[in-house]
Formats: C-alpha cells, sequence, structure tokens
C-alpha cells in the first residue's frame, strides 16, 4: 500500500495570477539576445531583417507594477488546466518507466528515508542520462541507504562510487549536506520547498521542488530542461529559455500547472513526457498525451492547412501572421529569428549560443612497473580537495602552458616528474603514447600521454600529494575520472601494438628459420621443427 503523504502549504500563485517578477523592460531585453534554436538553424537573411513591431499595449510599466505576459503564452483557463492534468496523469499511470527511485518514493514509509531516496535521485540525474544513473543509485543506495549511513562515509569512498558519473563536486555536496541534516538537525530533512533549499548546500530550486513534491506531496512546480522544452512548446515561448526572465515566466507556469492532490506524479509525469515523447529532435506529437492543450503543435497544423488550401489556389488567409497576435511580444521568437516553417514544434525553446569550452592541454604520464606475476601496476596520485575532480585519483599530470612546443612539453614533463619523485628523469625516457581528448562541462581537456616504466618502488616525499601504485583491477575500482580511465586505455592499447609487433618479429624470425632449415644459435625449437622428421643426408 503506497505511504499517506503529509501535505505541506502550497506556496503557489494562483490560476491565471498577474505574473510577478521581471518587468517588460527585462524581458524584451531577453528576447532581444543571440538566441539558437535547439537543434535549428539559422533564419533566412530575408526574413531576419522584418521591421520592428509596434509595441503591445500596457506593455511597459504602469506605476511600477510589471505586466502579465500576453494571453497566448499563459494557461489561463481553469477547465484547460484541469484537463491537461487528467490528461497527463493518465498517460503517467499507463506509461512511466519503472525507476528504483520511484519505487522508492511510493513504498518507503518513513518521510526522511523517502526524501532522501529521492534526493539522491535528483543529484544523480543533473546532466545525466537515466540509464546510466540506475546502476550507480542502486550500488549507492544498497551502501548508504539512510543519511545516517551516508554521513558516516568517508569522501574517497564517495568519490570511487561516484566515479564515471561526472560533475564529481556533486556526490561532495550530497554528503556534505547529509552531514549537516544528521549533525544539525537531528537526522531529521526540512519538510517544504523553502526550507530545503534554504537549509541545504547543494540543493537549488528544481532539487527542492523535486524533493518537497514527490516526497511530501508539496504542491510547487519543477523546472528542468525537460520541463523547459515542454512548456516552451505548449505555450510557443521562442524568447532565451535560458534567461532569467523567462525562466521565472516558466516557474510561474509550472507552479499554475502542478495538480494539487497528485504533484509529484505531475511533476515527474511533465520530465517524463519531456524525456520520451517531447523529446528534443524528432518530438512524437501523435503520441502526446497533452497535443489538444500545444500551441506549438496547433500552428504546424495551421501552416499545413493553409498550405494545402494554397495548392488548391484558394487565397492566402493569413496576411502575415505575427507570433502570438501581440507585437513586440517578449516571450515570442525575436523578430531577428523568427518561427522557421521547416523546423515545425522544434523551433522551441531557443536559448543563448553556448559560450566556447576553454582549451586546455595537459600532460599526463603513465608510470608503471612490473607487479606480481608480472602484471602491470601504474603510480596514480590524488588532487586536491577542491576545485575540478577534487580528491580524484589521476596519472602525474601538469598543465601545459598555452603553445609549448611539443619538445618543451615533453621537458617540463620530465622536470615535474622528476621534482616530484626525487628521481632523475630525462625527456627522452618518456615515451609519447598519444592525446585523449575529454570534453568537461566547460573545459575541452587534451591529455598529451606519456609512458614510463620503472624498474622498482619509488619513494615520494609524504609532504607531497598522496600517491600508491594498483593493480588495472584496483585502477578501475578507485576513485578515478573517466579521463583517466580513457588515458589508461590509450596506454592499453599501445602495448597491444607494442606486443602484436614483437609476435610479429618473432614469427618472422622463425619463418626464416624454418626455411633455412636450422635454428640460430640461443633459439628455441618450434613444437613443429622438434617434431619435424630428420631429412636425409
Ligand atoms: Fe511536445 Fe508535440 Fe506534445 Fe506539443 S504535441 S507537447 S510539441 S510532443
Amino acid at each position: 500500500m503506497a505511504p499517506r503523504r503529509p501535505r505541506a502549504p502550497a506556496s503557489v500563485p494562483a490560476l491565471a495570477r498577474p505574473a510577478s517578477g521581471p518587468d517588460m523592460s527585462q524581458l524584451r531585453a531577453a528576447a532581444a539576445k543571440g538566441l539558437r534554436r535547439s537543434g535549428g538553424r539559422a533564419a533566412p537573411q530575408q526574413q531576419q531583417q522584418q521591421p520592428a513591431r509596434q509595441s503591445r499595449k500596457g506593455a511597459s510599466l504602469r506605476g511600477g507594477a510589471p505586466a502579465p505576459p500576453p494571453a497566448p503564452h499563459l494557461f489561463s483557463d481553469p477547465a484547460e488546466i484541469e484537463a491537461l492534468r487528467g490528461n497527463l496523469l493518465a498517460w503517467y499511470d499507463r506509461c512511466k518507466r519503472d525507476l528504483p527511485w520511484r519505487t522508492l518514493a511510493t513504498t518507503e514509509l518513513d518521510a526522511d528515508r523517502r526524501a532522501y531516496a529521492v534526493w539522491v535521485s535528483e543529484i544523480m540525474l543533473q546532466q545525466t542520462q537515466v540509464a546510466t544513473v540506475i546502476d550507480y543509485y542502486n550500488r549507492w543506495m544498497q551502501k548508504w541507504p539512510t543519511l545516517h549511513a551516508l554521513a558516516q562515509a568517508s569522501l574517497e569512498e564517495v568519490n570511487e562510487l561516484w566515479a564515471g558519473l561526472g560533475y564529481y563536486s556533486r556526490g561532495k555536496r550530497l554528503q556534505e549536506a547529509a552531514r549537516k541534516v544528521v549533525s544539525e538537525m537531528a537526522g531529521r530533512m526540512p519538510r517544504t520547498a523553502e526550507d530545503l533549499q534554504k537549509l541545504l548546500p547543494g540543493v537549488g530550486r528544481y532539487t527542492a521542488g523535486a524533493i518537497a513534491s514527490i516526497s511530501y506531496g508539496q504542491a510547487t512546480g519543477v523546472v528542468d530542461g525537460n520541463v523547459i522544452r515542454v512548456l516552451c512548446r505548449l505555450r510557443c515561448i521562442g524568447a532565451d529559455s535560458s534567461s532569467p526572465p523567462v525562466i521565472d515566466r516558466l516557474w510561474d507556469m509550472a507552479n499554475t500547472l502542478v495538480d494539487r492532490s497528485r504533484p509529484g506524479d505531475f511533476n515527474q509525469a511533465l520530465m517524463e513526457l519531456g524525456a520520451t515523447v517531447c523529446v528534443p529532435k524528432a518530438p512524437l506529437c501523435g503520441e502526446c498525451p497533452v497535443k489538444q492543450h500545444c500551441r506549438a503543435r496547433r500552428r504546424v497544423e495551421k501552416e499545413l492547412a493553409f498550405a494545402s488550401q494554397k495548392l488548391f489556389g484558394k487565397p492566402d488567409p493569413v496576411p502575415d501572421v505575427e507570433d502570438c497576435g501581440v507585437g513586440g511580444c517578449p516571450l515570442c521568437p525575436p523578430a531577428t529569428e523568427p518561427w522557421d516553417s521547416s523546423l515545425g514544434v522544434t523551433n522551441f525553446p531557443r536559448k543563448a549560443a553556448k559560450k566556447q569550452p576553454r582549451v586546455v592541454k595537459t600532460a599526463t604520464c603513465v608510470l608503471e612497473r612490473r607487479g606480481c606475476h608480472g602484471a602491470p601496476e601504474y603510480l596514480i596520485v590524488q588532487r586536491p580537495n577542491s576545485g575540478l575532480l577534487a580528491g580524484l585519483w589521476e596519472f602525474p599530470s601538469l598543465l601545459l602552458a598555452q603553445g609549448l612546443q611539443e619538445e618543451k612539453q615533453q621537458e617540463a614533463l620530465a622536470d615535474h616528474l622528476q621534482a616530484w619523485m626525487g628521481w632523475p628523469v630525462a625527456a627522452g625516457d618518456l615515451q609519447l603514447i598519444g592525446e585523449v581528448v575529454h570534453i568537461f562541462s566547460h573545459i575541452h581537456q587534451t591529455y598529451v600521454v606519456y609512458s614510463l616504466p620503472l624498474d622498482g618502488d619509488v619513494t615520494l616525499d609524504p609532504a607531497s600529494s598522496p600517491s600508491r601504485w594498483v593493480t588495472e583491477e584496483e585502477f578501475h575500482a578507485s576513485a578515478v575520472s573517466t579521463a583517466m580511465k580513457k588515458v589508461l586505455k590509450a596506454r592499453e592499447k599501445q602495448r597491444g601494438k607494442e606486443s602484436s609487433s614483437v609476435m610479429g618479429s618473432k614469427r618472422k624470425r622463425g619463418a626464416k628459420s624454418q626455411r633455412a632449415g636450422s635454428t640460430s644459435p640461443g633459439t628455441q625449437l618450434s613444437l613443429r621443427a622438434f617434431l619435424r622428421a630428420p631429412t636425409a643426408p
């Protein structure tokens, strides 16, 4: 039986209330910024030169009161809102994916445990696909089923389990917050979205809304990437969806729409719709449970109808359709990038072009030795506890200055290793393996990979960063980033090439010997040669 969830007071605006928040000039500024369509292409030049449209009456501030957005971008009809909720929830009940955190959220009776289970899933799902998260989530909940268990874990253990999920600070912050709940709040999670956001480090507006609605039944909306896409399409919002004024409007809309009796399910349904039906590139509009409420789809249908009328020689019934019938609308696509018929509903959402990632080059060295039974072992070192990839383990690495020439890179790495190990390292001893590229969210990282075989153990200055030798298996079980796993893979690939070329030259030598009918001094006879019948003298 599903547990009864306490209902927290709803902090939700009344339906169709005049929206508060940014004024129209802010919205216009956002709309005027350079935008890009999600997966779209540039608008034709001719259309970009459309004259500016007249300002909408009443769009400007009067006496400081913010004007509501134009009606076509709102949900203002209570009957429509009810119908949309009903359709979406019925679809969710039929089609929702079976996910471990959903099971916990409906079967766990303890509110703190339920909130913790949702919280972990929400943090893991930020920037990561559901399919990837499932295994991590199950392992995490098995290891730390409660906040108390997580609070007692070490950062090293957290990093080890998180390794491969990316955005490593998320795991660290989750654990810090769990410690705070245990030590400062007697293990009791805050009970509203507002308090969750205010009191827990790493919990933003979205995560707070998701925990509060799913775990406690608080009627509060959520806005994530999937919700942004669905809402922008439902209401033809073509202004920059990453700009604060538009984001505020979307929050207003999410809070207006959320179902009062099943807020958690409603929020999950909206996100599920964005993840499985209203997807970025090829949305399945025909299967969409809310298609009758979708203005983007209506617009496409209208255009198709006009096109077929034209085909039969009827006059064009739409002279020059304004996007929403309101001139200078701050939520419509900007005049510089109007609706593009070839894109259909994927005209929405749009956001400002992303900043180019920073380009960074790092020299890294796979230091290796022969361990037990001749298997290779690698020396790894721990990164500092703050900054990028905090606390993770990596091969000794050196950030390279921009534009440094290849031989200078090698010398710089040799100097770095020498200073670190206290052993003489010549640049010529480093064997170049190749380059490995890894894209972090904001960094385009190229690792120039070298290897260096070592004969004995390396005694490092205890004052330097912690380091240890690991087997390949231990390496993969350690808190290492995906980028470092790629580096090791590059080294192993090269080792494979080396051994196949050694085998190749051995085979060639063997064949030569057989052709000569004799063995070279010191060369072992092959089995075939050994068994070969002696030739007559
Ligand atoms: Fe998205 Fe299409 Fe549904 Fe509109 S009809 S919400 S565009 S899937």
